[in-house]
C-alpha cells in the first residue's frame, strides 16, 4: 500500500479559485434561464442505489421536493436496506486494497477531472441547486463554484503530499516518511452546501487512496446522485464508491458502527456528530482500529459592532451574514453584538435593509431571499421566532412570507439578554438576534458567551480592537471589517472550536491528512 509515493508527472499550474457566475451579464443569465428550462425538464425522475459497484432498486421511495413549490417532485430515489448499508462498507473495506494501490498521479487526474465536468456543467448544477436546495442563482453559483475548488486544491495536495518532504538523516540509514490512506470510510453531508461540502469530504477521501460509502442528506438527494454519476463518467472506478441514500436514522448508526469501517467524515448539527463521535468511539467485535472521526458541526456566530465602526458597512455585512441563503449557513451571522453606543444608530441602519429583502421562488432572480429547506425546519424556525417575541422587542420580519413554498420573512429581534434562547441555540433560520453590549470588551465576552465557536467578525476601525478580537475572540474562522460568512477554499480555511466541531480546516493546507496516516521507513546502508 505504497500507493501515496508516486507523484504525478504533469506539473500542475498554481491554485486559484472559481470564477463565480456574473448574472448581472444578459448572456449569463439567458444561458441560466436555459439550463433551469433543462433541468426543470428532468424533474421527478426516479433514481437507482449505487452501492458496491452496481445499481440497486428497493421500491422504497424517498422523495426529495422543491422548497420554493412543495408540490414539485424533484427526484425519486429508492431508499438502501439495512442490508445494502452493510454491503456498501464491506464492499468498500474489499476493494480498499485495489484502490489505495492506484498511484496517487492516477487518482489526482481522476479528481482533476471531476473539477472540468462540474466547469462544463456549471450552470446545470447550479440549476439542481436551486430546485432542490432552494438557493438563489449566486448562493447556487457559489456552492458549485467551491466544489470545483475542493476538487482542485486537494487534487494538488495530494500531489504534494505524495512525494513529502524529506526526514532528517540518521548516520548510516535512510529514513523516509510516507503517507498511506486509511482505508473504508464513511462520508455523510449536511443538506445546506449539498453539492460543495458532498463533493469536497468526498474527493478529499478518495484522492487520499480510501474508499468510502458516501451517505447523503435526505433532503437534497437528487444532487448527491448528479455528483455520483460525475465521479463515475470522470472515471473513478465503480467500486471506489457507494452512493447510500436513505434516512440517516435507519442507515448511519450502521454505517458508522461497522466494525470494517475506518474513518467517518461528517458535517452536520451537533447532536447528530456527538452521536456519531460516541458509537465510533466504542470497538466493535472484529474491528482493529481506531475510528477515525472528522465532525463539523454548528455555529452560533456573532457579528461585534464596535462604536468605532463604519456603521453601514455593518449593517450590511451583519444582513448579508444573517440572510444569505435564509440564515442556512454553519457560518451565519445569528446573533449581533453591538456598543451601546451606537446601537439605535445601528438598529436604524439594518431594520431598513432587512425589510428591502426579497421572499420568493430561488428560481426567480428578482429575489434576494428563497424558502427554507423544509416544512420541519420552517416550523422549527417559527417556533424560535415566537419565543423570541417573548425574549427581546420583534424589529423586522416574524411571519411566514409567500405561499406555496416554505417562506419565511428575515427577522430581527432586539434586547435579547445573552442567556436566551435565541442568543444561546442554533436556529438554522433566517432570524438575527440583537444584544446590547457596555463596551469592546463585554462585546467580545458576549460573544465568546457560547458553546459554539465557528465563525465571526468584527466591525471597528481601531487596530488596537483589532489586535484583542484576533487575541481572544475564539472561533475558527474571523473576520475584520467584513461578513462572517462566504469562506474561500485556499484563503479561508474552515472550521471551528468547541462545539462547532473538530477544526478540521475543509480548504486549508492540511485537510487531506485527516484521510492519511504517515509511516516512518528507516533502512540500514
Ligand atoms: P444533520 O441533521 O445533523 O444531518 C447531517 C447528515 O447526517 C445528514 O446526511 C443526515 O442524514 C445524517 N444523519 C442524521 N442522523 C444520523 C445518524 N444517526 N447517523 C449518521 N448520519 C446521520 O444536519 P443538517 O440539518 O443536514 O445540516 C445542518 C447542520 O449542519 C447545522 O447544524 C449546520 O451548522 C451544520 N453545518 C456545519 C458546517 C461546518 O463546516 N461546521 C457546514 C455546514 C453545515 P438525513 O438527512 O437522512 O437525516
Amino acid at each position: 500500500m505504497m500507493s501515496t509515493q508516486a507523484a504525478s508527472s504533469r506539473p500542475l499550474p498554481e491554485f486559484r479559485n472559481q470564477a463565480f457566475t456574473d448574472f448581472s451579464r444578459p448572456e449569463n443569465r439567458k444561458a441560466m434561464e436555459a439550463a433551469l428550462a433543462h433541468v426543470r425538464s428532468e424533474l421527478g425522475r426516479e433514481y437507482e442505489l449505487w452501492i458496491a459497484g452496481a445499481r440497486h432498486k428497493t421500491g422504497d421511495f424517498l422523495d426529495s421536493v422543491n422548497p420554493s413549490h412543495y408540490s414539485e417532485i424533484v427526484g425519486r430515489h429508492h431508499k438502501a436496506t439495512h442490508e445494502l448499508a452493510r454491503r456498501a462498507i464491506e464492499d468498500a473495506y474489499a476493494y480498499f486494497p485495489e484502490w489505495s494501490r492506484t498511484p496517487a498521479s492516477s487518482r489526482v487526474e481522476l479528481a482533476l477531472r471531476v473539477a472540468e465536468i462540474l466547469k462544463k456543467r456549471k450552470l446545470d448544477f447550479d440549476a439542481w441547486l436551486v430546485f432542490e436546495a432552494g438557493k438563489t442563482w449566486p448562493e447556487a453559483d457559489a456552492d458549485v463554484s467551491e466544489a470545483i475548488d475542493f476538487c482542485e486544491y486537494y487534487a494538488r495536495q495530494m500531489h504534494r503530499m505524495s512525494a513529502p518532504p524529506g526526514v532528517v538523516q540518521m548516520p548510516g540509514e535512510r529514513d523516509e516518511m510516507v503517507y498511506l490512506p486509511l482505508g473504508a470510510g464513511v462520508i455523510i453531508p449536511p443538506w445546506n452546501f449539498p453539492l460543495a461540502i458532498l463533493a469536497g469530504m468526498s474527493i478529499a477521501a478518495l484522492v487520499a487512496g480510501n474508499t468510502i460509502v458516501i451517505k447523503p442528506s435526505s433532503e437534497t438527494p437528487t444532487i448527491a446522485q448528479k455528483f455520483a454519476e460525475v465521479l463515475l463518467e470522470a472515471g473513478f472506478p465503480a467500486r471506489s464508491f457507494s452512493l447510500c441514500t436513505g434516512s440517516g436514522s435507519v442507515v448511519g448508526d450502521l454505517l458508522v458502527e461497522h466494525p470494517k469501517t475506518r474513518f467517518v467524515s461528517f458535517t452536520g448539527s451537533r447532536d447528530v456528530g456527538l452521536r456519531i463521535n460516541e458509537l465510533a468511539a466504542k470497538p466493535r467485535k472484529g474491528q482493529i482500529w481506531i475510528k477515525r472521526v472528522v465532525a463539523e458541526m454548528g455555529g452560533k456566530d456573532a457579528i461585534i459592532v464596535d462604536r468605532e465602526a463604519d456603521l453601514d458597512a455593518a449593517a450590511l455585512g451583519v444582513a448579508q451574514s444573517a440572510y444569505g441563503y435564509q440564515g442556512q449557513k454553519c457560518s451565519a451571522c445569528s446573533r449581533a453584538i453591538v456598543d451601546q453606543a451606537v446601537y439605535d444608530e445601528f438598529l436604524d441602519k439594518l431594520k431598513p435593509r432587512v425589510e428591502a429583502l426579497k421572499v420568493g421562488p430561488a428560481e426567480d432572480p428578482a429575489n434576494d431571499m428563497g424558502p427554507v429547506i423544509s416544512a420541519s425546519a420552517r416550523k422549527t424556525i417559527s417556533e424560535y421566532i415566537e419565543a423570541g417575541k417573548n425574549e427581546g422587542r420583534l424589529i423586522a420580519g416574524g411571519a411566514d412570507a409567500a405561499p406555496g413554498g416554505y417562506y419565511l420573512e428575515p427577522t430581527v429581534i432586539a434586547d435579547v439578554d445573552s442567556k436566551a434562547r435565541i442568543f444561546q441555540e442554533e436556529i438554522f433560520g433566517p432570524v438575527l438576534a440583537v444584544t446590547k453590549a457596555r463596551d469592546f470588551d463585554h462585546a467580545l465576552e458576549l460573544a465568546n458567551d457560547t458553546e459554539y465557536g465557528l465563525t465571526g467578525a468584527v466591525y471597528t476601525r481601531n487596530r488596537e480592537k483589532i489586535r484583542r478580537a484576533k487575541d481572544r475572540f475564539f472561533v475558527g474562522n474571523l473576520y475584520i471589517n467584513r461578513k462572517c460568512t462566504g469562506a474561500m477554499v485556499g484563503a479561508h480555511p474552515f472550521g471551528g472550536f468547541n462545539m462547532s466541531g473538530t477544526d478540521s480546516k475543509a480548504g486549508g493546507p492540511d485537510y487531506l491528512l485527516q484521510f492519511l496516516q504517515a509511516k516512518s521507513i528507516a533502512e540500514k546502508l
